[in-house]
């Protein structure tokens, strides 16, 4: 899988080298690594940045906080997520350039930079990249079934002995009536 994931990773450097983005300039762009990642069921990819240019710093406002920013990093590792893998190759496209996208100075986030160059491959080569993917969408166009998880409306989770519950439904008085079926415990809904 991880040999399928650096040719179709090639495949979109040189699309991208057609369009004029080229991902292996190295004083532009930094280096990047590509590798699959079991970690998330949840996230298609990530892109993790490493060695900032100290040259491009800038403080970032968050409500009262500053939060220190760079404009650009030297070294970014992009993590694919192995369910990813089993899509159509457009779609694994799609994250790979997503990831890849993230790597180009002022792109670390999902706004307008980003935007700009998402737009801009849609439009050149006919992809979807989006910033958030959808992931039932995307079993659906890949004729993979997709279940989707269970979601409860109640975590119940035993004050004494920790263990969590799930409910749907619960009764006005749940926490006075019911204990921890495991240990007697008190219980409490978050
Ligand atoms: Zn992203
Ligand atoms: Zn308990």
């Amino acid at each position: 899988m991880e040999e399928q994931l650096q040719k179709i990773y090639f495949k979109c450097l040189q699309e991208l080298k057609q369009i004029g983005i080229d991902f292996q300039d190295e004083t532009k762009i930094g280096t990047i690594e590509i590798a699959l990642s079991n970690r998330s069921q949840k996230r298609y990819g990530v892109c993790k940045q490493e060695d900032p240019d100290v040259t491009t710093r800038y403080v970032e406002k968050r409500g009262r906080k500053k939060v220190i920013k760079y404009a650009k990093y030297k070294k970014h590792k992009i993590e694919i997520s192995t369910w990813v893998m089993q899509l159509n190759e457009d779609i694994i496209k799609n994250t790979i350039i997503h990831e890849l996208i993230h790597c180009i100075p002022n792109c670390n986030n999902h706004g307008n930079d980003f935007k700009q160059y998402a737009r801009y491959i849609n439009d050149k080569l006919g992809y979807n990249i989006k910033t958030v993917g959808n992931k039932k969408d995307d079993y659906g166009k890949s004729n993979i079934e997709y279940q989707e998880k269970l979601t409860y409306k109640y975590k119940i989770q035993c004050k004494n002995c920790g263990q969590i519950f799930y409910r749907n439904r619960i009764c006005k008085n749940f926490i006075q009536k019911y204990r921890c079926a495991i240990c007697n415990g008190k219980l409490s809904i978050e």
